[in-house]
């Protein structure tokens, strides 16, 4: 991964590349940011920019003996360490992230800012909660005091380290007094849910969530998204890449049609449209499901605001404003609340695995008592 693969952040990238030219890497740094800030693709790119021979242009080369590896995570000296769960039929206790190495690898291949939901459907890991447990911290520890294979430097990346639960208190030591030339990047998500103790050692660097624009460009460029749309993703997506990269690769990614056919038809009360609109939601995957319910939450927010302020200045597409300003004789600001509220509840019921169609019909016929009343 180099620099030059993640849009924007130019002040990050600028802070993280001088620390390694003028030679002073902190021995142990906390990248915070959201889900979706694309603080693991930093950390990857950085990981690469330091064991790099030859860089160039502030960025890795991309072509030494050193980035050949890192750019496929199969670097000897660069180690990494995430929450997972049972494999086949090894112990629990026994199972560490080196069991997962290939499903790593094939991850960030596939996409580097991919979430924890993701992860965990990549490596079915079910109902089971992952976390990162004792033999892990051991066998980091062991790793990391053995000597360097091909490079000077030897790098742990630790991917949520919110994950360790009090098990981090044994890396402790390792993170106060590392082994010489040994640089430890946490990547956390969240801040509140890392141990104190392991926080107050680490040096942070923030990690912003991505402008709009950059995830509009990025989903054009790399995903082949046409414009309008990918604007439309990008909206709803605030800020977070891995959403949008989520709703792109998605089945269904113009919800705004779903989201219109849905209020007329249970306006309407219209037993064939519900039916054949809650056959198209229920058929879709969980992550879409939950995906178009937060595009609605996404618009209903913004219809809000605009009934609020008027202010056309509010992050919908031309379409959708268009839809907005029809709407508005129809639905005032009591009724976009109470929608809003249903969208809300529906998102935390598709959580808990109910029964969908169920789900789907009670919410229609509510939102049609909502939108026919006087
Ligand atoms: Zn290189």
């Amino acid at each position: 991964m180099q620099f030059k693969e993640i849009p924007g952040k130019d002040e990050v990238k600028e802070q993280l590349g001088r620390q390694v030219d003028n030679g002073r890497i902190p021995h142990a740094q906390l990248f915070l940011g959201k889900e979706g800030s694309g603080g693991l693709a930093m950390a990857l790119a950085y990981a690469s920019y330091i064991m790099c021979e030859n860089r160039a242009d502030h960025d890795s080369c991309g072509d030494c003996n050193h980035c050949r590896k890192t750019s496929k995570q199969l670097h000897p000296d660069v180690h990494f360490s995430f929450p997972v769960v049972k494999i086949g039929d090894k112990k629990r206790a026994e199972t560490t992230s080196d069991d997962f190495l290939p499903k790593w690898r094939e991850m960030i291949k596939e996409n580097p800012f991919f979430d924890t939901n993701q992860w965990l459907q990549h490596i079915d890991a079910d109902n089971n909660l992952p976390n990162i447990n004792v033999k892990e911290c051991n066998d980091i520890m062991h790793k990391l005091n053995l000597m360097s294979y091909e490079s000077d430097f030897k790098i742990l990346i630790m991917w949520l380290p919110e994950y360790l639960g009090t098990e981090g208190n044994r890396l402790l030591k390792l993170i106060e007094e590392p082994t010489d030339n040994t640089f430890i990047i946490l990547v956390s998500e969240n801040q509140e849910m890392m141990l104190q103790t392991i926080l107050s050692r680490c040096q942070l660097v923030k990690i912003p969530l991505f402008e709009d624009n950059e995830i509009c460009d990025f989903l054009i460029n790399h995903e082949e998204i046409p414009s309008q749309q990918a604007q439309q993703i990008a909206n709803l997506a605030d800020g977070n890449m891995s959403l949008a990269i989520n709703i792109a690769h998605g089945e269904a990614a113009d919800y705004s049609d779903k989201l219109l056919s849905w209020l007329r038809a249970s306006y309407k009360l219209d037993p064939i449209e519900i039916n054949t609109w809650i056959s198209t939601i229920s058929n879709m995957s969980k992550d879409d499901q939950k995906n178009f319910f937060e595009y609605g939450l996404h618009f209903f927010r913004q219809f809000i605001q605009w009934i609020m302020t008027k202010n056309e200045n509010i992050s919908l597409t031309a379409k959708e404003l268009e839809t907005v300003t029809k709407m508005s004789s129809l639905i005032d600001l009591e009724k976009a609340e109470d929608i809003t509220n249903i969208l809300n509840e529906a998102i935390e019921s598709i959580h808990r695995n109910i029964n969908i169609k169920i789900m789907l019909f009670a919410d229609s016929l509510t939102i049609g008592e909502i939108l026919r009343k006087k």
